[in-house]
C-alpha cells in the first residue's frame, strides 16, 4: 500500500500505535476514555452501532487508514453499501484506494463469499474462514483487520443465540491471532433485542462518536449455562457500585482541583504564603493535623520551610539533622510514601519514630530542575483509619508539583537577575564579567570548574583560555591541556554541535578515553559553542572531577546556552571593534605619514614657488604669471586638504574628553572667527536660545562653524539668511542650521557627507570636500547623527544631535 498516500491528511494519527483500540484514540472524530477492559486483552473485536451512513464511515475510515499505514491487510466486507460506494468514500478521505487494492493491502468481499458461504450462517465455518484468511495475510501483511457489514442477518435465518455463540468465539480467537474487527450495526435495521444482545457480547463499543469500555459486556460463560442469571446479578451490583464510587472520585477530584487552584492562584500572595495555605489544605483534605515543607541540604540538614499543626520539632525555620527523620526515609526512595499507621509498616522501632512519634505519614519528595530540593509531609501522631484514596494521592502529588515549577520559576528568575547584573555592569572589564559569570554558572550547577577554550584557526588544537576552580594554578595550565581535538570528545563534540552536550558522567563512555578525562581527570562536563560572527570560536563550559549522579537538565542546558550566547557577543563586539580600532590606526597612521612626508615635500614646492615668483617673477611673461598662480594654488589647496584629513583622523583618537559644553558660547566664538564673511556676504545669523550639551568643546565649534560656513558659501545670490534652533528629544538634542540658499538634490543628499565629496567645482565654489565628513565624524563620536534636509532652490536644514547635560551637571 501507498503510505504517502493515507498519512498526510488526518492530523492526530500516528503510526506507531499499537491495538485497534488506539485508531480510535488518535482519531480526531472520537472522545472518550479508551482503555483495555480488567481481565480482558480482547482489544481488538468492535462493535459499532450506528444510525446514519456519515456515522458508519466515520469509524470505519480510521480504522482502515490505521490498518494500511500499519501495513496490514483489510478486508471489508460488504453488504449494505455497494464496493464502489466505499470506495469512494475512502479515497475521499485521502486513501490511495487502487494502489491499496493493487498491493493486495485492500480487500473487499461480498456477504456470499464470506459469511453465508456455504447458503446459511454457520460459526464454525465463519471462525474456520478468519483462522485462513489471517494466516494468508500474515504472510505478506502485518495482521488481518475486518470490516464487516452485518446488515445480512436480518434475512439470514440466524439466530440471536447462534450469532452470540460466534461473536464470544470470535473474542476467543481474535486474543490469539493477529486479526481485529468492527462489526458494524445499523441500529435502524434490527431489533432491539438484537442491539441489546450486541451491546452484551462485545467489550468494546463504539457509539456516537465515542469508542466505550463497555461495562455492559458479559463474559460468555456469564451468558450461557444455569448460574448465569447470578452472575449477571452480580456484575450488575458490582458495575452499579463501581460506577457510583467513580463518580463520588471524580467530584473529589474536582473539588480539590478547584481548591488547588484557588491557593495557587492568588498573585499577591508570597510563596510561603501559598505554600502555608496549602499545608492547611491539605492537612485538612486528608484528617492529618501536622503539614511542612522542608528544604534538604548538602551537609545533610532539613530546614523547615513552612509548618503548619502543633508538634514541637516540627515548626517553620526549625532546623534539624536530616538523620533519624522521616525525610530521611522519604529521600532513601524517593517518590511518595503513604503509611496509614507506622507500627503496621514496622516503623515503630525506628529511631524517627522514637523521635517525632508519627503514625501516619503521607509524602513526596520535591525536585526542582532535576535536583532534590525537599519534602512536602502530612502526618498524624494517631493512625489513620482508611487507606489513601487516588484521589489523595492526586492531590498530593499536585501540591508537590505546584511547589516544584514555582521553585523553578524562582531558579530562573534569580539565574536572570544575577547573571544579568554581572553582564550589563558598565564598571567590570569583559574578563572580570566572564570570571564573575562562570563562577556563578559552576557554583549554581554544583561543580567545581569552568572556563572557555578557543580553537584558533591556525593549528586546530583548543587552548584553554580561561579557567576557573581547575588545578591550582589555572593561567599554568593554559596551551598545555587541550590537544588535537580530532582524537578527544570534550571540546570536538560541542564545537560540533549547536546544542550544549554534556555527560553527566564519562566512566565507561567513549570520552573515557580522552585526555581530558585521563590525564586531567574531568569526569561530568556540560560545554556549549562560542561563536565568533559566524565562525566558531571555541567552547564554553562547566565541570567536575567527580562524576555527577544526575543528568543536566533542560534548565542547566539553557542557562548554559545564554551563556555561552553573551560570550559569543561580547568577543565578535571585541573583535569588532579591533577591526576597527585597527583600521582606525592605519588611517592615522596614514593622515601622519600625510602631514609630515608628504607636508615636508609639499613645504619644498611652495617655497621654491615663492622664490621663482620673487627672484624671476619680472622675468615672466602674462602666461608665466598665471601658470605660476595656479601652482601656487595647487600647493595651497594640497595643504588644505591634508590637513583635513589629519583633523577628519584624529576625531576619535585625538578628542577631549566630554564635559557639559554651553553652544551659546560656542556659536558667539563661532560668530567672531566668521566675523569678515558675515559682513562680505551681508549675512543674517538668528539663533533660538541653545542649550548645554554633553560634548567635546572644540570640535562641537568646528561642527558648527563648518555648517555655517557652508550655510554662507552655498547662499546663492542673494544675502544669507540664517537660522539655529534646538529641540529637545527625550536624551538628546536636536539642533538645525537652515539657510535659505541653493539647496541640494535629493539623491546628492547622502554622499555629501563623503570625504572629498562635492557637488561643484572650484570655479564655482571653493572648498575640499572635507567639512560635512569631519562634521559626521564628529557628531558620531558624540553618538549623534547628521542629516539634511533640503530642496533645491529652496535652502536647506543640517540637523544633528547632541547628548543632553544630565540635570545633576
Ligand atoms: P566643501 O568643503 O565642499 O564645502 P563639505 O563637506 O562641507 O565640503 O560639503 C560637501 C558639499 O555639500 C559641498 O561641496 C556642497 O556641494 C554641498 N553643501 C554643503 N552645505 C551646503 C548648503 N548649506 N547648501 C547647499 N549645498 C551644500
Amino acid at each position: 500500500m501507498s503510505k504517502n498516500a493515507t498519512s498526510s491528511d488526518v492530523a492526530g494519527e500516528s503510526v506507531t500505535l499499537e491495538t485497534g483500540l488506539e485508531a480510535f484514540q488518535s482519531s480526531p472524530e472520537f472522545s472518550g476514555p479508551v482503555e483495555g477492559l480488567d481481565g480482558h486483552d480482547c482489544n481488538d473485536h468492535f462493535a459499532h452501532i450506528y444510525e446514519t451512513r456519515e456515522e458508519k464511515f466515520e469509524a470505519a475510515v480510521p480504522f482502515v487508514r490505521h490498518g494500511l499505514e500499519r501495513g496490514e491487510r483489510i478486508a471489508y466486507v460488504v453488504d449494505q453499501s455497494t464496493e464502489t460506494e466505499v470506495r469512494s468514500t475512502l479515497r475521499a478521505a485521502g486513501i490511495d484506494v487502487p494502489a491499496a487494492v493493487g498491493s493486495g493491502a485492500l480487500v473487499f468481499y461480498t456477504v456470499d463469499e464470506t459469511y453465508l458461504r456455504d447458503g446459511s450462517f454457520d460459526p464454525h465455518e465463519m471462525i474456520q474462514f478468519y483462522a485462513d484468511a489471517t494466516a494468508e495475510a500474515t504472510e505478506e501483511f502485518e495482521a488481518l483487520r475486518l470490516v464487516a457489514e452485518m446488515s445480512w442477518i436480518r434475512d439470514d435465518g440466524t439466530t440471536i443465540e447462534q450469532l452470540m455463540e460466534y461473536e464470544s468465539k470470535i473474542n476467543e480467537l481474535f486474543d490469539h491471532e493477529d486479526v481485529l474487527a468492527i462489526c458494524q450495526y445499523d441500529r435502524d435495521l434490527f431489533d432491539p433485542e438484537l442491539i441489546q444482545d450486541v451491546i452484551r457480547t462485545h467489550p468494546h463499543l463504539i457509539y456516537d462518536g465515542a469508542a466505550c469500555h463497555n461495562f455492559y459486556y458479559t463474559p460468555p460463560e456469564e451468558l450461557f449455562g444455569d448460574d448465569a442469571p447470578v452472575h449477571e446479578n452480580e456484575r450488575m451490583l458490582r458495575t452499579l457500585r463501581e460506577r457510583t464510587t467513580a463518580k463520588a472520585e471524580l467530584q473529589a477530584r474536582e473539588r480539590f482541583l478547584k481548591e488547588l487552584y484557588d491557593v495557587t492562584a492568588d498573585s499577591d500572595q508570597s510563596f510561603e504564603e501559598t505554600v502555608r495555605r496549602l499545608l492547611e489544605l491539605g492537612s485538612e483534605r486528608f484528617g492529618l493535623e501536622i503539614g511542612y515543607f522542608a528544604r534538604t541540604t548538602t551537609d545533610e540538614t532539613v530546614e523547615i520551610v513552612e509548618a503548619v499543626g502543633d508538634h514541637d520539632r516540627i515548626a517553620t525555620s526549625v532546623t534539624d539533622t536530616l538523620r533519624d527523620t522521616y525525610c530521611e526515609k522519604l529521600l532513601a526512595a524517593p517518590g511518595r510514601i503513604a503509611v496509614t499507621d507506622a507500627a503496621e509498616a514496622d516503623w515503630t522501632a525506628d529511631r524517627a519514630y522514637e523521635q517525632f512519634g508519627l503514625d501516619a505519614y503521607f509524602a513526596t519528595t520535591v525536585h526542582v530542575s532535576g535536583a532534590e530540593y525537599g519534602t512536602l509531609c502530612f502526618a498524624s501522631e494517631r493512625p489513620r483509619e482508611e487507606p489513601y484514596t487516588e484521589t489523595e494521592r492526586t492531590y498530593l502529588d499536585l501540591m508537590g508539583q505546584w511547589i516544584e515549577s514555582e521553585l523553578e520559576r524562582q531558579q530562573r528568575e534569580t539565574f536572570l537577575q544575577e547573571s544579568y547584573q554581572i553582564t550589563a555592569d558598565p564598571t567590570l572589564t569583559f574578563e572580570t564579567k566572564l570570571e564573575r559569570l562562570l563562577d556563578f554558572g559552576r557554583e549554581w550547577m554544583g561543580l567545581e570548574a569552568a572556563g572557555v577554550t578557543h580553537l584558533p584557526a591556525w593549528d586546530d588544537r583548543f587552548r584553554n583560555e580561561f579557567t576557573i576552580g581547575y588545578g591550582d594554578d589555572a593561567d599554568d595550565e593554559s596551551d598545555v591541556m587541550w590537544t588535537d581535538p580530532g582524537e578527544g570528545c570534550f571540546c570536538r563534540e560541542v564545537i560540533e554541535s549547536d546544542d550544549p552536550v554534556g555527560m553527566a558522567d564519562v566512566r565507561a563512555t567513549e570520552w573515557e578515553d580522552d585526555p581530558i578525562h585521563r590525564e586531567h581527570g574531568l569526569s561530568c562536563y556540560l560545554g556549549t559553542k562560542v561563536m565568533n560572527g559566524s565562525t566558531p570560536y571555541g567552547t564554553l563550559w562547566v565541570g567536575s572531577t567527580e562524576p555527577r549522579d544526575r543528568e543536566f537538565t533542560d534548565t542547566e542546558r539553557t542557562f548554559l546556552e545564554l551563556m555561552g550566547q553573551w560570550v559569543s557577543y561580547e568577543i565578535e563586539r571585541e573583535h569588532r571593534e579591533q577591526a576597527l580600532e585597527e583600521s582606525n590606526a592605519r588611517l592615522e597612521q596614514f593622515a601622519y605619514a600625510a602631514s609630515h612626508d608628504l607636508q615636508e615635500p609639499l613645504r619644498m614646492v611652495s617655497s621654491y614657488l615663492r622664490l621663482i615668483e620673487s627672484q624671476y617673477g619680472d622675468a615672466l611673461d602674462g602666461d608665466g604669471e598665471e601658470f605660476l598662480e595656479f601652482a601656487v594654488d595647487g600647493a595651497d589647496r594640497m595643504r588644505e586638504m591634508i590637513d583635513g584629513l589629519l583633523a577628519y583622523s584624529r576625531v576619535e583618537t585625538r578628542g577631549d574628553p566630554f564635559e557639559p559644553v554651553d553652544l551659546e558660547t560656542v556659536l558667539e566664538d563661532v560668530r567672531q572667527d566668521l566675523q569678515l564673511q558675515i559682513e562680505d556676504t551681508n549675512a543674517e545669523i538668528t539663533a533660538a536660545t541653545l542649550p548645554r550639551v554633553k560634548g567635546d568643546d572644540n570640535q562641537l565649534r568646528q561642527v558648527v562653524q563648518n555648517l555655517l560656513e557652508n550655510a554662507i558659501t552655498y547662499s546663492g545670490d542673494s544675502a544669507p539668511r540664517i537660522r539655529i534652533d534646538a529641540n529637545r528629544r527625550k536624551q538628546k538634542w536636536v539642533i538645525s542650521v537652515r539657510d535659505n540658499g541653493i539647496g541640494i538634490e535629493p539623491e546628492e543628499q547622502d554622499r555629501i557627507f563623503d570625504i572629498f565629496d562635492r557637488l561643484h567645482n572650484r570655479e564655482e565654489y571653493e572648498g575640499t570636500g572635507l567639512g560635512l565628513a569631519l562634521c559626521q565624524r564628529i557628531v558620531e563620536r558624540h553618538d549623534g547623527e547628521i542629516w539634511v534636509e533640503s530642496e533645491p532652490g529652496n535652502g536647506s536644514t543640517f540637523s544633528f544631535t547632541l547628548p543632553a547635560v544630565a540635570d545633576r551637571d
